[in-house]
């Protein structure tokens, strides 16, 4: 698809400075990576162990890769090796085995810690108390290989502006407290990760920092029982 680098292209004219386009390649293959590759674009998203792991031996090596889908405790060792970002933490015991992981590869993995912000009751997530609870806890204090840079959420999937508006509020929100409370002195807490193809823009104006951008770069993805 030659679309793919005007797709960028054009998004990135409509975002600010300072925010970062992570461009979610889930269920497309290699070929589509390399044309925005070649176009210039480095940082890919997937939600997928196994489909990460294969694209990342296979693509050049100096793709910036996050990891932004659901991810189990068991499967973590496979994408620490070269991850540079986890967006989805949405459990204690889950940055505990980033670390556990990232310590045995001599490495610091940066994650996010996912919120649950929408209605939907399928989306992963903390909510606001579940991360105070761990945040207050002592341990990950002591993690010394995972780097908590800031927060990502999903917003409802609905047409309701005003409700996708409010739910990235809260998620900036969130962020806020949590930068005041437990990260005042961290300077690498600072990022926001919200707004897909539907709402980039909203989430923009919201505040976001990172954008996952997947279906308006590299057109409609097909789910063949995933
Ligand atoms: C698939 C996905 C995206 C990208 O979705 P589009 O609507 O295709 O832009 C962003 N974030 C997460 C967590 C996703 O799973």
């Amino acid at each position: 698809m030659d679309n793919i680098v005007a797709n960028i292209e054009a998004i990135r004219a409509q975002l600010n400075s300072g925010v970062q386009l992570v461009a979610v390649s889930k269920l497309k293959p290699c070929e589509d990576i390399m044309t925005a590759y070649n176009g210039g674009h480095r940082v890919f998203g997937e939600n997928y162990v196994q489909e990460i792991k294969e694209k990342y031996e296979q693509l050049p090596k100096d793709i910036v890769w996050h990891f932004i889908g659901h991810l189990q405790t068991n499967k973590v060792k496979y994408i620490v090796p070269f991850v540079s970002c986890i967006q989805s933490i949405d459990t204690p015991k889950l940055l505990s085995e980033v670390n556990r992981m990232a310590q045995k590869h001599n490495r610091v993995v940066d994650c996010l810690l996912q919120f649950h912000i929408a209605e939907e009751s399928t989306k992963f997530g903390f909510s606001l108390q579940e991360a105070l609870d761990m945040l207050n806890a002592p341990e990950w204090k002591q993690y010394a290989h995972v780097r908590i840079c800031g927060v990502m959420g999903m917003a409802t999937f609905t047409d309701d502006k005003e409700q996708v508006t409010r739910e990235f509020r809260t998620l900036k929100s969130y962020f806020s407290r949590l930068k005041a409370e437990y990260f005042a002195q961290a300077e690498y807490f600072k990022e926001i990760s919200m707004g897909m193809t539907d709402d980039y823009l909203i989430a923009q104006q919201e505040g976001s920092t990172i954008v996952r951008i997947g279906s308006a770069i590299f057109g409609k993805r097909v789910y063949a029982n995933k």
